[in-house]
Parts: C-alpha cells; sequence; structure tokens
C-alpha cells in the first residue's frame, strides 16, 4: 500500500471562492492570484478549474506565466512583480501577459523597446507597504509617460498593496486608502489595489480589478471575526491515517527530546506525515488534528515523515483511521488551516505554499 498521504483539493471549493470574492465587489473584476503554485494548490489545474469564472490570473514572475501558457491558458496574466530583466519584454508580449512596472528601470525598458504590441501596464505605488513602487510623489510622471507612450503600453491601471488590510487597527488603512483615492482621482486612473482581507471588508478599497489570494483558498486573513469569511469553503485538505499506536503508561516522553509526557495512561497514534511533507515543525504541543472527524491534539515533536497525537479519548480510532491534519474530515467537520497556522506561530500562507512535492494533490 502506498503511504497514505495526499493533499485533496476540492476545485469546488474553489469556485465558491471565487465566487464569494465576485459577490462581496459586484463593480469590481477579480484578478485571481495563483502564484506560488497557486498557493502550493496546483498553478495549472487551479486555473483551468476558474475558467469561465475568472477574467484574468496573477503570478509572481515569467516562469509562472508560462507554465500556465504551456498548460492551455489563454485568459490574461499579469505579472505582479514585472520583469527581472529588460530581455523577458519580448515574452510578455509573445505571451499576451499584462505587467506591474514598479521602478525606473522597468519603465525605460519598456519605453525603449523597438516596434511591437503594446503591453497592458499596471503601475505600481508604493503608498505604505514599502516594498515595491513609485513613491507617490513621482507617479504622476510616470503615469505621463506611459499615457504618452500608446505605442508600447495600453490599459493603463494604478495598483498598489495594503501592508495592513487584515488588522484590527484601521488607522494605516486609511492612510494608505486616502492616498491612493486622491492619486487615482487626480489621474483619473482605474484601480487594482484590494487583496483578501480589503476583498473581504474594505469595500471602500474595491477598484476596477481586486486581486484576492488566499480567500480563494479558503483561508480567512482577518484578525477579527467577519461575516463573508465564515463563508469560505476550505479546498486543501490534508489527510493521512494513523499507521501505528502506542499504549503508554503515565509518565513517557514522546517523540525527540522528550517534549510531551504522556499525563495519564495514553494511546498515541502514529500519523504519516511530518516535516518532509511540509507540516510545520514549529506545530506547539495541542495543536489540533482530526482524527475520523474527531478533534484531538499534537502530542510531542513533529518528525520528518510521521507526527504522533492523542488518541486516549478516541478508542474507536487505530491503524488505518482518518486523520485530517487541515482541511475537511470524511464527516464534514472541518479545521481551518489558519487555526493550526496559530498553533505554530505562523500565518496559512506558509503552510499551504509549504506542502512539498512528495505529497500527492488529488483533485476532485
Ligand atoms: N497582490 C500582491 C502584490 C501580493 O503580493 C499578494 C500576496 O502576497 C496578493 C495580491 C494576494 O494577497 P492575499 O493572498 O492576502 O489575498
Amino acid at each position: 500500500m502506498a503511504r497514505p498521504l495526499r493533499a485533496d483539493i476540492d476545485l469546488d471549493a474553489l469556485r465558491h471562492n471565487y465566487r464569494l470574492a465576485m459577490e462581496l465587489a459586484p463593480d469590481s473584476r477579480a484578478v485571481a492570484v495563483l502564484k506560488a503554485d497557486a498557493y502550493g494548490h496546483g498553478l495549472v489545474p487551479c486555473a483551468r478549474a476558474l475558467e469561465g469564472l475568472a477574467p484574468a490570473y496573477a503570478v509572481a514572475c515569467l516562469e509562472e506565466a508560462e507554465r500556465l501558457r504551456e498548460g492551455g491558458i489563454s485568459a490574461p496574466i499579469v505579472l505582479l512583480e514585472g520583469i527581472f530583466e529588460a530581455a523577458e519584454l519580448e515574452r510578455v508580449e509573445a505571451l499576451g501577459l499584462w505587467m506591474a512596472i514598479h521602478s525606473d528601470w522597468q519603465l525605460d525598458a519598456l519605453l525603449a523597446r523597438g516596434p511591437g504590441r503594446p503591453i497592458p501596464v499596471w503601475l505600481k505605488v508604493d503608498s505604505g507597504m514599502h516594498r515595491l513602487g513609485f513613491p507617490p510623489e513621482r507617479v504622476e510622471a510616470a503615469w505621463r509617460r506611459l499615457a504618452e507612450a500608446p505605442a508600447h503600453a495600453c490599459d493603463l491601471h494604478l495598483m498598489s498593496h495594503f501592508a495592513t488590510a487584515d488588522a484590527e487597527d484601521t488607522a494605516y488603512f486609511r492612510r494608505q486608502s486616502a492616498l491612493l483615492s486622491e492619486l487615482a482621482e487626480r489621474l483619473g486612473a482605474p484601480t487594482c489595489l484590494a487583496n483578501s482581507p480589503a476583498t473581504l471588508a474594505r469595500p471602500e478599497s474595491h477598484g476596477a480589478w481586486n486581486r484576492p489570494g488566499v480567500m480563494l483558498y479558503g483561508s480567512d486573513p482577518l484578525e477579527r471575526d467577519n461575516a463573508a469569511s465564515r463563508r469560505l469553503a476550505p479546498v486543501m485538505t490534508l489527510r493521512s491515517e494513523i499507521i501505528a499506536v502506542r499504549e503508554l503508561p503515565a509518565g513517557e516522553p514522546v517523540g525527540y527530546g522528550g517534549r510531551w509526557v504522556t499525563p495519564r495512561p495514553s494511546r498515541i497514534g502514529v500519523v504519516a506525515c511530518g516535516y518532509g511533507d511540509g507540516y510545520d515543525r514549529h506545530a506547539v504541543d495541542g495543536t489540533p488534528v482530526l482524527v475520523e472527524g474527531h478533534r484531538t491534539a499534537l502530542a510531542g515533536k513533529v518528525s520528518m515523515d510521521m507526527l504522533t497525537v492523542d488518541l486516549t479519548d478516541l478508542p474507536q480510532a487505530g491503524i488505518g483511521s482518518e486523520v485530517v491534519l487541515w482541511g475537511r474530515a470524511s464527516n464534514g467537520e472541518v479545521l481551518s488551516v489558519d487555526e493550526v497556522a496559530r498553533h505554530c506561530d505562523t500565518i496559512s500562507y506558509t503552510l499551504l505554499t509549504g506542502v512539498l512535492p512528495r505529497v500527492p494533490r488529488r483533485y476532485h
């Protein structure tokens, strides 16, 4: 029998979450963010699943866009970081891509091109993230250069990224938002600003386009409870089985370093999933898991190929029992990847993108 670990990808749930993004922003179009192998879910299968629904996709770089084209995807694709060298422009044109421009050298390279088709451009503003983008006082000049070069650039949009749209405290978000509204109005520019938290909870930021990413995969990025987020459906279920059971007296250390010690006579289940599969080694004792759809907890440090869970209160569970590390169990019970991430002192993004290639993806 094959090692019983896989990532089940529910493509109906992906479509459901995409439709929610559309419903929340009825006057915007949503570019589906598929970078990092669709947040670990598989680039081409996710893009195919959204065909006919998503009018455009976003990826980080040319290689990801090439994979989509090779996979038969013909919809527009935005390069969120634009090009990394001028020579890439030929491929951008040949593949019919759209590109963000975030710096002078990219702008110069585009405008210095010889004859060709104009490329749709999203001009990126650094409105407060301080990562990529033109500082606000230089945006107008960059925009004018593009607007005056219709042979090189077309379909101009202003793009920016929020640093704190997920946070309870809205002060910094409002500062970014006000700056962008002023700029967009002055230039008469259509915008693409909202990531998942802003799509879910900040309608004032919705523009011609929004850019939801993690919410499409069913994860809720918001710090506070939100009615829309409760409608998200998990897309990935990381599923394994109990492969061995240990009966131990009280006081026995379990796993590396003996971090967890049985507080009572205990049944320990060994699960075929470890950090060599992408399960986070920082998961603390007590991190929830579902065994046959019932909640129990991690007991002991995560190993490379295995982890251990407490089965003491689940006497019916044994070798072959279903274990869901996150996602939806066969009985319908859901364990959100966000909850698991909190126990690993991380965010869902790292868990989802961290599922390693040796875990087979199975699409439904
Ligand atoms: N836009 C840009 C430029 C990003 O870097 C990201 C994600 O990192 C997104 C949109 C999507 O963000 P989220 O996954 O929070 O929706």
